[in-house]
């Protein structure tokens, strides 16, 4: 068996796989593939009204609420969100956590005033800013919730009173959410839901209809919403595939499921990260991402040894990213606390070696 650390596109269920694999062989019964039927047939219709209520009960989002399924990944909402809701001559604020969030302010740049209400840069985003600068005609804060490169996350997310636009692309679905926080939800779903392709959306429909601004017809949320995400061809795949993610996680017993799995994995994997001579973590502990932990070799010289025994150990997709160097293990929901318990033991062996 290989253990799959990968950030993204990452691990999913075995059941979610097989019944994958399944549909692209003969797709509810039609005696054709899921990949080769109009996204406007009954059967495929049921999928995304099937997924749009998953979303909506694992959420809580209600008939306030849009769920949409676009393209163009959590990237693309990084200027839809700015475009649609943010006047020219209006301000949003954001929080600088890194690579990511620094992204989503680029662009949100190009649309009104931006204003960086907190940012973790002095220390290389190794924490979670806690204070935060708002002016009071602010319109929304954007914030990352979880920061999958220098593995960080938002535990609680701060108590403020503005709507956020989040970016959960690397947490949504992994603990319980507070939906009325948010204005808008978005994530790709590559990281915890699904196959690379289709973005979710939750987004409040009274927050729309406001900017005084020409938007294109494929840019302008209110055309996705009026057209259950049907305007364009959906990506039928990723949105069945995200559906059964969904259907797993309902089955394993919901959002607060995840969060105990996902806290169980987490304790032992930084709990090896603390006693173990040979490694240390990235990211300040009381930031510490359940999604992707990130950790430093002690020496330098570790690094390549340490990967050629994950590899060993069937440990994959453990090298950190380029811009933050070491390790990081990414944990999603779908991975099993048997799996992070192997990649412990490597490192317990690792330093018995090595120490
Ligand atoms: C991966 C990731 C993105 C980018 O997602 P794409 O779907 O590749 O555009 C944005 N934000 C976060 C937090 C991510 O983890």
């Amino acid at each position: 068996m290989v253990h799959n650390f990968f950030a993204g596109p990452a691990i999913l269920p075995q059941k979610v796989l097989k019944g994958a694999s399944d549909a692209i062989h003969s797709f509810a019964d039609m005696g054709l593939s899921l990949l080769e039927i109009s996204h406007r047939s009954d059967q495929f219709v049921a999928v995304m009204d099937k997924a749009e209520a998953l979303t909506r009960e694992l959420t809580g989002a209600g008939d306030d609420y849009a769920v949409l399924f676009l393209t163009g990944g959590a990237s693309s909402q990084f200027y839809f969100t700015a475009m649609n809701l943010l006047g020219s001559d209006e301000t949003a604020c954001y929080v600088d956590t890194g690579t990511w969030s620094t992204k989503a302010i680029k662009e949100a740049k190009q649309f009104g005033n931006i204003h960086v209400a907190a940012s973790s840069e002095d220390k290389g985003f190794s924490y979670l800013p806690k204070t935060f600068d708002i002016p009071s005609e602010a319109k929304y804060l954007h914030i990352t919730s979880n920061n999958t490169i220098y593995g960080t996350q938002y535990q609680n997310m701060p108590d403020l009173d503005i709507p956020f636009v989040c970016d959960m692309s690397s947490d949504l679905f992994s603990k319980p959410i507070d939906i009325n926080k948010y204005d808008v939800i978005y994530a790709g779903a590559q990281k915890n839901l699904g196959p690379a392709g289709v973005t979710l959306v939750i987004i409040k429909k009274e927050i729309l209809g406001k900017v005084n601004r020409q938007i294109p017809t494929m840019l302008d949320y209110r055309t996705h919403i009026n057209k259950g995400s049907m305007f364009n061809t959906p990506p039928a795949f990723p949105i069945y595939v995200s559906m059964l993610t969904m259907e797993w996680i309902k089955d394993l017993g919901g959002l607060e499921a995840m969060q105990k799995r996902n806290e169980e994995k987490a304790n032992i994997i930084y709990g090896e990260i603390d006693r173990n001579p040979c490694f240390v973590g990235k990211a300040a502990s009381e930031d510490r991402s359940r999604m992707n932990v990130t950790f430093l070799p002690t020496k330098e010289e570790y690094v390549a040894p340490f990967l050629a025994m994950c590899a060993e150990n069937n440990c994959v997709g453990i090298k950190g990213h380029r811009s933050v160097g070491g390790f990081r293990a990414s944990t999603y929901n779908a991975m099993e606390a048997s799996s992070v318990q192997v990649l412990a033991d490597t490192m317990k062996a690792f330093a018995q070696k090595h120490a």
